[in-house]
């Protein structure tokens, strides 16, 4: 097979290199992938956005399978084009993508499938979200509707932050996105990704992770797109599990189906562990960034066939195998992010960190110019390990981090460490 991955990030990297390792695959594009990924697959400069150019390039390289990872072309509908292209893609139709797409959407298929959820309201109109704002109190979160990159949330602990985050939006801050806005109530509780592959009927959970979002050890500073992961978490106990997969994803699955819009592809609910049990916050419709590094590391079973069991609806009688050990990956990013930095920063020393056992290491933003590598965005690589416990795979990414040479990247030091504690 000749299979063309879509995206330029770690979970890229980390998908391409999954796919490479199938013995059912001969060659493997990305489009526009990185200098990392340039050591797993062909990359073709093709941006994730341009969907006649990414037709083109499948017809004209005769590619049999297209992995779409980013979920701005999922919810834009690149799926059905390339299906209506007859080119067979791992991924939701843009309908089934509204799960990520609308806020507002999912909040409400939550309500009339009696998915656990936090309570909410959608609005249209800046005065009357303020007046039920005022109503509720903080602290209380305030969600853009449409996609807006990881940054249309806003947990406000006070009423200012709150207001001040609902002016945002209505004034365009994040463009058509924050034309609409649900107002919902703040979850206390512990945050855990959970995945399923999903084929609009059958959903196989994946492997349990947690990412950490803020960039500052010890949970500090701004939200990011993700610091650091690892796999599995002990805060997803078998009862919490059970519950997360009947309360919510196969409700979802269910409801999903029922509306003509079945969900196939990676369904990645963030869900709040609460006193009264989890509750979902939010999905995506694709994997997160960096869990998809660590869940690829573990995954023993070939990730292709299982990508086109959920392409064909043929899940049902499919089985996934993880090797037991963990795995842990640390993000290194460039000095300043997630708000202003360089580029074209120079990095030293990766095939070193490499050669630690257990190391792998994927690229998330570089470039490679005169025969050096260079960071060219805000996350810049993944380094992971595994291990025989968290804290071996822990130790093992820290030690590959300190033979990385790069002045103006930074990390967080404390990746895993719940987990880490919880082993003692
Ligand atoms: P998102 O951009 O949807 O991933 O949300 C960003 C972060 O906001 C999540 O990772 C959660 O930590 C937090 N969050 C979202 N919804 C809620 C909620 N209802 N209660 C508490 N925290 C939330």
């Amino acid at each position: 097979m000749r299979v063309l991955v879509v995206g330029s990030g770690g979970r890229e990297h980390a998908l391409a290199w999954a796919i490479a390792a199938s013995p059912l695959v001969d060659q493997v594009y990305c489009a526009p992938g990185n200098a990392g990924i340039a050591e797993d697959a062909e990359c073709v400069p093709i941006a994730v956005g341009d969907t006649a150019g990414l037709i083109a390039f499948c017809h004209k390289a005769a590619i049999d399978f297209v992995v779409v990872g980013p979920e701005a072309p999922l919810v834009a509908g690149l799926v059905d084009a390339l299906e209506s292209a007859g080119i067979a893609t791992f991924g939701p139709s843009a309908a089934a993508a509204a799960l990520e797409g609308s806020k507002g959407f999912l909040k409400d298929l939550c309500a009339r499938e009696n998915i656990p959820t936090a309570a909410y309201r959608r609005f249209r109109d800046a005065a009357a979200a303020k007046a039920y704002i005022a109503a509720q109190g903080v602290p209380i979160v305030v969600k853009a509707d449409g996609l807006a990159a990881g940054k249309g949330v806003v947990v406000a602990m006070t009423l200012r932050e709150a207001e001040d985050a609902i002016a945002v939006m209505f004034e365009g801050g994040f463009g058509a996105a924050g034309a609409e806005v649900v107002i919902e109530e703040f979850l206390a509780g512990r945050e855990i990704s959970f995945f399923a592959l999903c084929d609009g009927e059958t959903a196989i959970p994946l492997a349990t992770a947690q990412d950490h979002k803020r960039v500052f050890d010890h949970d500090e500073g701004p939200n990011t797109g993700g610091m650091g992961a690892y796999s599995p978490t002990p805060f997803v106990t078998p009862e919490v599990h059970d519950q997360i997969m009947s309360r919510i994803i196969l409700p979802t699955v269910a409801g999903m189906k029922k509306r003509g819009m079945p969900f196939r592809g990676i369904l990645y609910a963030g869900v709040m562990v609460t006193v009264q049990g989890p509750k979902l916050f939010e999905y995506n419709v694709r994997f997160g960034d960096p869990e998809c590094q660590v869940l690829m590391l573990r995954m023993m079973s070939d990730i292709v066939p299982a990508f086109l069991a959920s392409c064909d609806g043929e899940l049902k009688h499919f089985d996934l195998r993880w090797f037991p050990d963990p795995a842990l990956t640390v993000v290194m990013a460039a000095k300043g992010y997630p708000g202003d930095y360089a580029k074209g920063t120079r990095i030293e020393g990766l095939d070193d960190a490499a050669k630690i056992e257990g190391v792998e290491i994927f690229h998330a933003g570089t470039v490679a110019k005169d025969g050096a590598i260079l960071a060219n965005g805000g996350r810049v690589l993944n380094v992971c390990a595994m291990g025989k416990t968290v804290l071996e795979a822990q130790q093992r990414a820290y030690a590959a981090v300190d033979r990385i040479n790069w002045p103006d990247g930074f990390c967080r030091r404390d990746i895993a460490w719940q987990a880490v504690e919880q082993e003692k």
